[in-house]
C-alpha cells in the first residue's frame, strides 16, 4: 500500500484546494484568536480563506521569525498553544543566517508533523517489518527525530545510531538487519567510503532503501548513482526543514522529483526578486504554509529554488511535484564569470569521477569577482593522473566557465554526519 492516508493522497485537483480551503480557515481562526505573532502580523487584515486566494496573505520571512525570537527571548512569540502544552523543542544549525531558530510543538503538533513522516515512510514503500536505522546524531536538529518517532508509530522496529563512529554504526546496521536508512546524502556515502576503508561489504547486507534529506543531493544524478551503488538499495529523497516539517517525498513510482504533501501544507512558488507568482514549470522560490501546526508558518519563504509542476503522477496522487527535487539555497548561488552556478550543479559533475572521495568549493571575492577554486581529495586506491584538468575541463563544458582544481592530501577535507557544508567564501565583504 503506497499510502499512508489514501482519502486525501488520492484527491483530485479540485478536491485538494477544497481541503486546503478548509484547513487554512481553520488555521486562521487558531492563529487570530491565539498565536500572539500572527495576530498581530494580520491585524486588520480583511481576508476569506474560503473565497481569497492566498497570495493575497504577506510573506512570512525568517528574519521575522529570529527578531520575534530576539525580541521575546527565549521562544518568541509565534505559538497558538500554550507554553507549558508544548512537549518538543528543536532548533536549526544557525549556520547560515546567524543565530539557531528554536521551534516548539504541542504533542499534536508533534503528531502532525509525524504524519508527515509517516505518508513519506509509505510512499517509499516502508513494510510493517522493516528494520529502520538513523545514524544520526540525535541533538536538537529535528529531521530524524520525526521520523524515528513516525516509523515506530508505523510499527517499525527503530534503531537510534547516534554516539557511535561510522564504522561502529555500520556494525551495527548489519548485525540488527537493518533494512531502510535515514541519513543526509552527504553521509551515506561517507558509510560508503569506510565500508570501502574497512572492506566492509554493505550491498550484501539487507539494507533495501535509503531515505535521505537535509540536502539537494538525493536528486543528483550522479550522487544517487553512487549511494545506490555503493549500498546496493534503492534512494528516496525527502525534503523537510524545522519551520515547516517533513512535508516533501519521493513516490516509489516515478523517481527523481519531489512531491509536497499538498493535503497537510500549501506551496506556491514566486519570483524571488519580485515576489510574484511564476507560472508552473519555471524556476523560483518555494513558499510554504504548514496547515497543521501550533507554531505554524504562513507563506514562509523556504529560500529554495524549485520547479513545480502539477501532473498527475503514475503513483496516483495530484500532489504537486518538484522536477529534479530542490535545486539549491538561492543564498548559495554564486555568480561565475557572467553565469549564476549553484554548488549542487558543481556536485552534479564532480560526483561523476569516481576517483574523487571529497571535495570543497572555494569561492574567492577578491577584486568584487568570484573565483572559484575546487579541491577535491581522492580515493586512496585511485589512479588520479590528469583528474584536476579533466573536472576543470567538464565544468567548463557543461557551466561555462573553468574553475581552479587542486588535489589536496587524503583525509585533509572534513566530513560529515549530518549536512556537509563544502561552500566556503573568502574575501567576501558584506
Ligand atoms: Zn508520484
Amino acid at each position: 500500500m503506497p499510502y499512508y492516508c489514501a482519502e486525501q493522497e488520492t484527491l483530485d485537483r479540485d478536491s485538494i484546494e477544497q481541503l486546503q480551503r478548509r484547513k487554512l480557515d481553520a488555521l486562521m481562526t487558531i492563529v487570530r484568536d491565539s498565536n500572539p505573532f500572527y495576530k498581530d502580523k494580520f491585524e486588520g487584515l480583511s481576508f476569506d480563506p474560503m473565497v481569497d486566494p492566498v497570495s493575497q496573505l504577506p510573506f512570512t520571512t525568517r528574519a521575522e521569525i529570529q527578531a520575534d525570537i530576539d525580541a521575546h527571548p527565549p521562544y518568541g512569540t509565534n505559538r497558538s498553544c500554550a507554553l507549558s502544552e508544548c512537549v518538543r523543542l528543536h532548533q536549526t544549525s544557525g549556520t547560515k543566517s546567524g543565530q539557531p531558530l528554536r521551534w516548539l510543538d504541542s504533542e499534536e503538533s508533534w503528531s502532525w508533523c509525524t504524519t508527515c513522516w509517516r505518508i513519506v515512510f509509505r510512499a517509499a514503500g516502508v513494510q510493517d517489518d522493516d528494520v529502520v536505522a538513523f545514524p544520526f546524531s540525535f541533538g536538537p536538529f529535528i529531521g530524524f527525530w520525526m521520523a524515528f518517532d513516525a516509523a515506530q508509530l508505523l510499527g517499525n522496529r527503530v534503531l537510534a545510531a547516534g554516539g557511535m563512529t561510522t564504522k561502529a554504526r555500520l556494525r551495527y546496521i548489519i548485525d540488527n538487519d537493518a533494512t531502510v536508512i535515514c541519513c543526509t546524502p552527504t553521509y551515506a556515502m561517507r558509510m560508503v567510503e569506510v565500508a570501502a576503508e574497512e572492506s566492509i561489504d554493505l550491498a550484501s547486507s539487507a539494507v533495501r532503501m535509503i531515505i535521505v534529506g537535509g540536502e539537494p543531493g538525493g536528486n543528483i544524478p550522479a550522487v544517487r548513482q553512487r549511494i545506490e551503488a555503493g549500498w546496493g538499495a534503492r534512494l528516496f529523497d525527502h525534503a523537510g526543514m524545522t519551520e515547516a516539517g517533513a512535508w516533501g517525498f519521493e513516490c516509489l513510482e516515478s523517481p527523481g522529483g519531489i512531491h509536497i504533501i499538498e493535503s497537510e501544507y500549501i506551496a506556491e512558488v514566486i519570483d524571488p526578486d519580485t515576489n510574484a507568482t511564476v507560472a508552473d514549470g519555471q524556476p523560483g522560490e518555494l513558499v510554504l504554509t504548514t496547515l497543521g501546526r501550533s507554531s505554524p508558518v504562513i507563506r514562509y519563504r523556504t529560500g529554495d529554488l524549485v520547479v513545480l509542476t502539477r501532473d498527475q503522477c503514475d503513483c496516483g496522487r495530484c500532489f504537486a511535484r518538484l522536477e529534479g527535487g530542490i535545486q539549491g539555497r538561492i543564498d548559495d548561488m554564486l555568480f561565475i564569470r557572467g553565469n549564476n552556478v549553484f554548488p549542487s550543479a558543481i556536485e552534479a559533475i564532480i560526483r561523476q569521477f569516481s576517483e574523487v572521495a571529497e571535495f570543497r568549493l572555494i569561492a574567492d571575492h577578491s577584486g568584487g569577482i568570484c573565483n572559484l577554486c575546487i579541491e577535491i581529495e581522492t580515493i586512496s586506491s585511485a589512479k588520479a593522473a590528469g583528474l584536476e584538468d579533466r573536472i576543470a575541463n567538464k565544468v567548463r563544458d557543461k557551466l561555462l566557465f573553468r574553475p581552479d582544481v587542486v588535489s589536496v592530501k587524503a583525509d585533509t577535507l572534513p566530513r560529515f554526519d549530518m549536512k556537509a557544508k563544502r561552500l566556503v567564501h573568502t574575501n567576501r565583504s558584506g
